[in-house]
């Protein structure tokens, strides 16, 4: 029974509770369990036990009386540690936050909270959210669940790993992320499940520790692109307390899920055919072409001539927003504080200490690149590269209604691999961050097996707040893939 509860999808565990075939307090012990039983794949930093089991009969006593009516109600998710949530313990995986439970709740949680959600606990990520494979958090890498592969254990992706991981792994029916340059997409596309980044303003960043203020959007990571548009919808809604929070009308994203893309224009763009792709990675983009099409769609070859400069501009714009996020930790309001016989060597102590390695980099290029005398040759040409970006993909948009390119370059790589490289590293990010400089939404599907058994994700990118045709032409494309590969090892299994 328990097994087969943490199996479900969230339709499906709507369904069961429902029907009274479990409780909600039953479909939440099953997970906890499973988390207890995975510790070693390290995918939590805080597991929320007395919470969840309280919410949990919150849920059902709601039930029982008949007062529900949301389909998150009583489903176990896990929130990645980068949003506050009250009372309990927020890190962002990094060692300068140390001890900060924050007295508020970010407003995504909230509102899956306020829609009944159990939170079982919050997941592991890079620190800050800075990075492409959950090494960098302080509390140490997570597992993925498809590995260990010819004895080494595989990065889950990053940097919502740990929520990636947890819910390939089955220790929550879904998990929240936040997507900056493809923190959702590339480890749902390593860890074999559905992330979708939602358009720019879809969802309130009040609350969620800032990376880059422009491009962080929270979104939902699930087993099913139906699970997807259940929990966006929850999570959705224009927030006063975000100014860049839009006031647009959540649609019912799941009823967009028709099945049927006859007629949909299905832009390919040629310039991600990139030098040095695995070319299993293209073997598949071309599958996904002709699954489309063969469910009605019409494929059109467009172009996104600027392509190759949006990871340079977006480790510009990145960095630079985060040095300026990053100055409120001074050892004062937050967190850790290491003395120092001045104010000045406080914060120096304060800050050397508490930032890694990678945190400390993107602040360094951050303040270089805003520094008078750089200011016109890097920021200022990267917002006008950025411009650039977006305005190819609205051009595009004027012909076609998705567009659809692999998530990743590469399958999940080994702990350890790529780490004395940080360009190499960031080169996993060069089919997502395109969507964040435009503010698109963007999916990514599990699409098939690597040579080697591990899963990869196909990418949709749709025009600005409509996730309904992305979500629409995401159902086909999963029906025709037709993934259905689990992780053996499980982190449940390990
Ligand atoms: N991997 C990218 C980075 O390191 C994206 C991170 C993110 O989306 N939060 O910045």
């Amino acid at each position: 029974m328990t097994s087969l509860l943490t199996n479900l999808s969230i339709a499906e565990a709507r369904d069961g509770l429902r029907t009274g075939d479990f409780s909600s307090v039953e479909l939440t012990r099953a997970h906890l369990d499973a988390i207890e039983g995975a510790a070693d794949a390290n995918a939590f930093i805080t597991v929320t036990p007395e919470i969840a089991l309280e919410r949990a009969a919150a849920s059902d006593e709601r039930r029982s009386e008949g007062g529900t009516a949301s389909s998150m109600d009583g489903i176990p998710i896990a929130v990645k540690d980068l949003f506050c949530t009250e009372g309990v313990l927020t890190t962002a995986a990094s060692h300068i936050l140390d001890g900060f439970v924050p007295t508020y709740e970010s407003i995504v949680s909230a509102k899956l909270r306020d829609a009944g959600a159990v939170m079982v606990g919050k997941t592991n990520l890079d620190e800050f959210a800075m990075g492409s494979s959950n090494i960098t958090s302080y509390y140490g890498p997570v597992r993925n669940p498809w590995g260990p592969k010819d004895g080494k254990d595989l990065v889950p992706g990053g940097s919502s790993g740990g929520s990636a991981a947890a819910v390939a792994g089955r220790l929550s029916l879904a998990a929240i992320g936040t997507d900056t340059g493809g923190s959702i997409r590339q480890p749902a596309s390593f860890c074999g499940i559905v992330g979708m980044k939602p358009t720019y303003g879809r969802c309130s960043r009040w609350g969620i520790v800032a990376f880059a203020s422009s491009l962080d959007q929270a979104g939902p990571m699930t087993r099913t692109v139906r699970d997807a548009a259940i929990m966006l919808g929850a999570m959705a809604g224009h927030d006063p307390k975000d100014s860049t929070s839009a006031p647009v009308e959540v649609p019912d994203f799941e009823a967009a899920l028709t099945g049927d893309i006859r007629g949909l224009r299905v832009g390919i763009p040629s310039e991600y055919r990139i030098d040095g792709m695995a070319g299993e990675i293209d073997t598949l983009w071309q599958k996904g072409i002709q699954w489309l099409e063969a469910a009605g769609a019409e494929t059109v070859e467009v172009s996104l001539p600027h392509t190759r400069y949006a990871l340079a501009t977006y480790y510009i714009v990145a960095p630079a927003e985060a040095s300026s996020n990053l100055a409120r930790y001074d050892g004062v309001r937050f967190g850790l504080r290491v003395a120092g016989e001045t104010l000045d060597e406080m914060y120096r102590n304060t800050r050397g200490e508490g930032f890694g390695a990678e945190v400390r980099r993107r602040v360094l290029i951050g303040t270089y690149v805003l520094s008078a005398g750089y200011y016109d040759a890097y920021y200022l040409k990267a917002q006008k590269v950025r411009a650039l970006i977006a305005r190819d993909f609205h051009r595009a948009f004027e012909t076609v209604d998705v567009i659809l390119t692999p998530t990743a370059p590469s399958d999940a790589f080994a702990i350890g691999e790529k780490m004395d490289d940080p360009i190499t590293m960031y080169l996993n990010d060069v089919f997502t961050v395109p969507t964040n400089l435009a503010g698109l939404p963007g999916i990514s599907v599990p699409a098939g097996l690597s040579a080697r058994g591990l899963p990869l994700g196909l990418q949709l990118i749709g025009r600005p707040f409509d996730e309904e045709t992305v979500f629409r032409a995401a159902g086909a494309l999963e029906e025709a893939a037709g993934f259905d590969a689990r992780p053996d090892s499980g982190a449940g299994g390990r």
